[in-house]
């Protein structure tokens, strides 16, 4: 008998989750499911500006965007490049392709490794070797090339990167390369962060703030990994909070300076499946720092960062919100992002729990800075869809119908509009009816060395506050912050982008995001139809083979889903024994198999083979080769699809039982029957396109063993390819994990 039925690592599914969750928090969950279209539609109506205030936000756009375009072209290069030009003499290319090499040698921690990479690559001339076969370190030379000159240039070529680089080390040895990479190394910094201090961007920062900006700094740093990290990271928040706070004098939230932070930089486990540690060792740390952010009335606002957070610093923010020192306070702030399908939701939400707990949140509205990793993480774990638009201008919709809503609660939220787009700037500036406007009503807001030009159009001439966001740290702490800047300079769709290119007019720059919508449906047909080039994750292998269906272990209700079917499995006994077409009368004695993480849950029985057994396995195996050869290899093939597809179909209960015999974890096991399947549909595919029975001659039995650590996958992965070439198959699995092997030929047998 099973004297725990229901395995202790069950539990962590009902960790945190409610079994009815609050129908505002439903809705947000649902919402990341929703396909584009249906998701849209709702907010054209709201993002769309009423009669006249169209042109009127166009003009504004218009007027904005060309004074910023003459501005770029006439200051060029100015600050960022002229100090390395300047020192070395050098060219844009020679600067751009330093700036390449120090963002590649900005990766490595230690001096010494970084003298190596310099001469191993640039020294002996490697770097056309490299071309094409490795990611090469000039992938960003495009972008640097914009930030540079302000102008897009496509003649960095590799080659002539390369030999640029070779020429100057020729000239001026390693120790030049090295001062100009140190160089442009803090040419960077300088772009990109306030200050390597906080002592450093605060006095940096006083020259806007004379002019009437406002700023909130970030500390540098994000996804520890270790707890030293993160309690480096608090400690330089603390910091950083009194010395914000003593530099505001109580100027109090919305006037003075503010502090935003990373929550994933405050514990190595900030994910959905830690929800207890999380609520137990990341929360306290959050409660102090909003108390001590309290202590100066300085807003203390909570970054957004991946899409599978979102939930779970949403329980943050509640349960912060109900801290009974906090009450009353409106400096609390938390930043959404309106590239997710969830944002008007999440706006809901927010705006529903400052009502319930008496404060007026800030809240920041971004578009998001996570696209392209959102993409790819959906991809690759085979979700049934994405967390965010696939074209640009849905997202710019959304973010005008979610700055709607922010305006339309004043006095629940504090909105601050976070943009570098001239048309979304003055969009939100028509939408808040600048005849009514008053202080408090709202802010803009700017990244550091990126929307200044812009905004010093705003700040004075429209009388609108601007904060500026201002990361301080060191270059070591930059990268990741730095990749992300990167990508919105260097994304064909971005406005930063777009305004450096003269080739763009104006009137297509700043075109209402609405009617750009609209354009596109009266084309298509329906309006919010994903990308053409971005397909949904199952069909990322177009006709060639479906991807494997994934589960998204951040959703709520997959876990619920989940931890349902788990339970319901909890207690069920497995068995394994030979499985043979001709079965042998039963003998022998049967051991237990015991769950490797909890050896009180018995998880089945396993009957070993005997000699007899084995021999006949092989004479019926024989026996049955010229048939299954002759099989014509399309039939092989839908078998095997089959088979995948009811692999894929029964995945919680093989999840079960994947934790409970191989001790995986749940993503783990996730991965591992998500393999199984995808072997199953890639070998069917190239037994369906390449194998002919005239020209493929099966090779007879094979025998196939396999290890436990994957104790599905690489099972069926040998068994699958040697099936799908015409074998007929004898498998011998793990002797630590045969009850998952068993289900394995069941799941065979049953597709036929
Ligand atoms: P635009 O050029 O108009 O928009 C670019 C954006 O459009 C991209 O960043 C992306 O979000 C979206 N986009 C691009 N291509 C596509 C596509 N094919 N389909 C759908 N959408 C697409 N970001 C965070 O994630 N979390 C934060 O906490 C955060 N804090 C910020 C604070 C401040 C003060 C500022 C200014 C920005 C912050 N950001 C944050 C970064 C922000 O998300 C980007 O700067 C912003 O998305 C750029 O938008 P834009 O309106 O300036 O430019």
């Amino acid at each position: 008998m099973n004297p725990d039925p229901l395995p202790s690592s069950f539990d962590t599914f009902a960790d945190g989750l409610p079994s009815e969750p609050p129908p505002l928090r439903a809705r947000i969950t649902a919402a990341c499911r929703t396909p584009e279209p249906q998701a849209l539609s709702p907010l054209l109506a709201q993002a769309r500006p009423p009669d006249g205030q169209a042109g009127e936000a166009q003009e504004l756009a218009h007027r904005i965007a060309r004074q910023l375009r003459e501005r770029k072209s006439a200051s060029g290069r100015a600050g960022l490049v002229q100090g390395l030009l300047q020192e070395y003499a050098l060219s844009s290319q020679e600067g751009v392709a330093l700036m390449c090499l120090a963002e590649a040698l900005l990766r490595i921690p230690d001096a010494g490794t970084r003298d190596a990479l310099i001469r191993d690559k640039i020294a002996h001339g490697q770097w056309q070797s490299h071309a094409g076969r490795s990611p090469s370190v000039f992938v960003n030379a495009a972008t640097w090339g914009l930030l540079l000159t302000g102008k897009l240039v496509a003649t960095h070529s590799e080659s002539s990167l390369s030999t640029v680089l070779t020429r100057l080390i020729g000239k001026g040895g390693e120790p030049l390369i090295r001062k100009g990479v140190d160089m442009a190394m803090r040419m960077m910094g300088e772009q990109f962060v306030t200050g390597e201090t906080i002592a450093q961007a605060l006095a940096n920062a006083r020259e806007l703030e004379a002019q009437g900006f406002r700023y909130s700094y970030d500390m540098l740093g994000e996804a520890a990994l270790t707890m030293e990290d993160a309690k480096r990271y608090r400690i330089a928040y603390e910091q950083a909070i009194h010395a914000i706070g003593k530099a505001s004098a109580r100027r109090g939230v919305y006037e003075g300076p503010g502090i935003s932070i990373k929550l994933s930089a405050l514990h190595p486990r900030y994910s959905r499946a830690q929800h207890s540690r999380v609520m137990a060792e990341l929360y306290p740390v959050l409660r102090e720092l909003a108390l001590l952010a309290r202590q100066y009335d300085i807003g203390l606002n909570i970054d957004a960062e991946e899409a599978d957070r979102l939930e779970l610093s949403l329980d943050l923010l509640e349960r912060l919100c109900f801290e009974p020192e906090l009450a009353g306070w409106n400096g609390i702030g938390f930043v959404v992002q309106a590239y997710q399908k969830r944002c008007p939701f999440v706006i809901d939400f927010v705006v529903d729990l400052a009502r319930r707990s008496g404060h007026r949140l800030m809240v920041r509205l971004v578009k998001g800075a996570y696209w392209d990793s959102e993409i790819k993480r959906a991809q690759l774990d085979g979700l049934d869809g994405y967390p965010v638009y696939t074209r640009k201008a849905y997202t710019d919709v959304s973010y005008l119908a979610c700055a709607r809503k922010l305006l339309d609660a004043p006095e629940a939220v504090y909105p601050q509009f976070a943009t570098h787009n001239a048309h979304t700037l003055a969009a939100i500036y028509t939408m808040a009816d600048p005849s009514r406007y008053e202080p408090g009503q709202y802010e803009f807001q700017c990244l550091h060395g990126m929307g200044e030009p812009l905004y010093e159009q705003v700040v004075g001439p429209l009388a609108r506050p601007c904060r500026i966001y201002a990361p301080v740290g060191t270059h070591e702490t930059l990268l990741a912050y730095l990749v992300r800047r990167l990508l919105e300079n260097g994304a064909n769709t971005s406005f930063v982008n777009r305004i450096a290119d003269p080739t763009i007019s104006l009137d297509v720059l700043v075109e209402d995001p609405v009617a750009t919508v609209e354009r596109m449906a009266a084309q298509e047909g329906t309006a919010g139809l994903p990308h053409p080039a971005i397909p949904l994750p199952a069909a990322l292998y177009g006709t060639q083979r479906a991807n494997s269906r994934g589960l998204d272990l951040a959703s709520d209700d997959s876990l619920r889903a989940l931890g349902h079917a788990l339970s319901e499995s909890a207690g069920e006994q497995w068995h394994a024994e030979p499985m043979l077409a001709e079965a042998a009368p039963a003998d022998g004695e049967t051991a237990k198999v015991q769950n490797p993480a909890d050896h009180r849950d018995i998880v089945g029985r396993v009957r070993e083979a005997t000699l007899a057994e084995v021999e006949s396995a092989i004479a019926q195996a024989h026996a049955f080769a010229p048939a299954w050869a002759a099989t014509p290899p399309s039939e092989r093939a839908a078998l095997l699809e089959r088979a995948a597809n009811i692999l894929e179909q029964g995945m919680p209960r093989l999840l079960g039982l994947l934790t409970r015999e191989a001790g995986k974890t749940y993503a783990n096991a996730i991965a591992e029957v998500r393999e199984a399947v995808d072997f199953l549909r890639y070998y069917a595919a190239q037994a369906r396109s390449d194998f002919s029975n005239d020209t493929h001659r099966a090779l007879g039995p094979m025998a196939c063993i396999s290890p436990w650590n994957f104790p599905l996958a690489i099972f069926t992965g040998q068994v699958a390819a040697a099936l799908a070439a015409g074998n007929p198959v004898l498998a011998k699995p793990a002797e630590q994990t045969p009850l998952v092997a068993a289900e394995a030929v069941r799941v065979l047998w049953e597709a036929g």
